[in-house]
């Protein structure tokens, strides 16, 4: 068995007891990723170099038997808008094609320092804008499921590589929902933690009141593990908290008694009959477990996809306006004064999503529409947290789909594909609340394809939310299965 199937718990254990060199584990997912580039196209670069340098170093710490952490030596996939000194960090466009930033991300620093090492930097939707990975300049990643399909967005590079065992763990980002729909789509477990549990700190920003980093992975213990890692506070990023995360309390939970609620708004006509299915059958497993399962309605839900729209794609056009062609970032060498090299910069620099959103952002933004548009969100905003505040005063965590659907056609045109994030409308809640919400692989549709479960939980809940969520994984083992190498399906 090739190493690179094992999760990113079992092959620390090994590297522990020294039956597997840090240098043999890159080995591995070098010649996996190589093989499967022109198939997934999950990377956009692989910093081998670099990571066989860090992979002595951190032999030599294993080898003086020092403690460093559960992930001591596994590689890390970093998704591309992370920022990794001296290596090249694009955020899937061509604004960033040749950037490589002069520090590392918070989250890199604290993963290096718990012996990770980043083995390469995995592709996204062009500044993680879009729901199958198909705006990245790059060029589009493809499901190991079903090579017709999207793996998702915008973290669909992480999700297909860990799907297609080219790698063992990563690092995502999740603005309105691009770590929870990938993880559903590729059949993998990904965790949106709160907002402010870990720093954005060299997190290339979309939203900035919506970005947050966590984990990815092919089961959540490995989640659990490097959530623990990169989880706290950070002096760079004000809104980053205080908080520490202990993995080991995320498992054997006992989850008799917990309540868990079925936003009724989640389960309409819209949802896909086998999603349906298998969400109830999710519902008949956490009952045999011992957890009180009802239903419950947030009415204000039927907004949320809308104010997401509106609140990302403002702050969306705030964040990129820094791309100006003069401090970094693609230049125009054809520019004629100052007012030619920005126009020219940014039409060649961002792609035709980012454009799109962009223009959305500064009409809602402008003094015309402002208070009709965004204020009327924000408002719209409280009083949605005002509705999820009284619901988890009578529910522990709520159970949801993460998509309408399974993924979809990887030849989608571009109108399709804008009109394709058929996970908005469960995904955007967490997103504008802050809300930690993770995704869960809980069965397969008539063809085949994965399907993802969705749990919330309150915030600076995920010792509890990823407990409830390894329960499931232990009496189940749809996150065991793998798609079959070269046809897609089933292995
Ligand atoms: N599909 C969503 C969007 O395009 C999610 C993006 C994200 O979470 N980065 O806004």
């Amino acid at each position: 068995m090739s190493l690179v199937k094992l999760t990113a718990l079992q092959l620390a254990e090994k590297i522990k007891r020294k039956e597997v060199t840090v240098s043999r584990a890159l080995d591995a997912l070098y010649e996996a990723a190589e093989a499967g580039a022109d198939d997934h196209k999950s990377f956009i670069s692989l910093c081998k170099e670099e990571a066989y340098q860090r992979a002595v170093e951190v032999q030599g710490l294993i080898d003086k038997g020092q403690p460093i952490s559960p992930l001591a030596g596994v590689p890390l996939l970093v998704k591309d808008n992370i920022c990794t000194k001296g290596v090249r960090t694009t955020a899937g466009s061509k604004m960033l094609e040749n950037f490589k930033p002069p520090y590392d991300a918070f989250v890199i620093e604290k993963a290096q320092a718990a012996g990770m090492i980043v083995a390469g930097k995995t592709n996204m939707d062009e500044f993680a804008i879009g729901s199958g990975t198909q705006s990245s300049y790059f060029g589009p990643t493809f499901n190991p499921w079903d090579k017709s399909k999207v793996p998702g967005g915008s973290s669909g590079g992480n999700a297909a590589a860990l799907a297609g065992d080219e790698g063992f763990i990563a690092l995502g980002s999740d603005t309105g929902g691009s770590i929870r729909q990938p993880s559903a789509f590729c059949s993998v477990s990904g965790l949106r933690p709160t907002y402010g549990a870990v720093s954005r700190r060299g997190l290339i920003a979309l939203a900035a009141s919506m970005d947050t980093i966590g984990p990815m992975g092919k089961d959540l213990a490995d989640c659990a593990a490097l959530f623990e890692i990169i989880a706290g506070k950070d002096s760079g990023d004000a809104t980053c908290h205080d908080y520490t995360f202990d993995y080991r309390a995320a498992f054997g939970q006992d989850i008799k008694g917990k309540k868990i609620g079925l936003p009724t708004e989640f389960f309409t006509d819209e949802l896909d009959e086998d999603i349906k299915n298998a969400l109830l059958d999710a519902v008949k497993t956490f009952e045999g477990l011992g957890a009180e399962i009802k239903e419950t309605t947030i009415k204000e839900n039927e907004w949320a996809a809308t104010l997401y729209s509106v609140i990302a794609s403002a702050e969306a056009a705030s964040s990129l306006a820094r791309y100006d062609g003069i401090r970094y970032g693609h230049s125009s060498q054809e520019a004629e004064d100052l007012l030619d090299l920005y126009v020219k910069s940014r039409s060649q620099g961002f792609g035709k999503a980012a454009k799109l959103r962009m223009m959305f952002g500064n009409f809602v933004l402008g003094s015309e529409n402002y208070d009709r548009y965004c204020l009327k969100a924000q408002e719209a905003r409280t009083l949605l947290a005002l509705a999820y505040d009284k619901v988890f005063e009578d529910f522990d965590f709520l159970l949801g789909p993460v998509s309408s659907s399974s993924a979809y056609s990887a030849d989608a045109d571009f109108a399709q594909q804008f009109n394709c994030d058929s996970s908005r409308a469960y995904t955007a809640p967490a997103a504008l609340l802050g809300l930690p919400a993770l995704s869960v692989p809980c069965g397969f549709d008539k063809s085949g394809l994965p399907i993802g479960m969705q749990l919330m939980g309150k915030h600076f809940d995920e010792v509890n939310l990823l407990g409830l969520g390894l329960t499931f994984q232990e009496a189940t083992d749809f996150h065991l299965q793998k798609p079959m190498k070269d046809q897609g399906g089933r292995a």
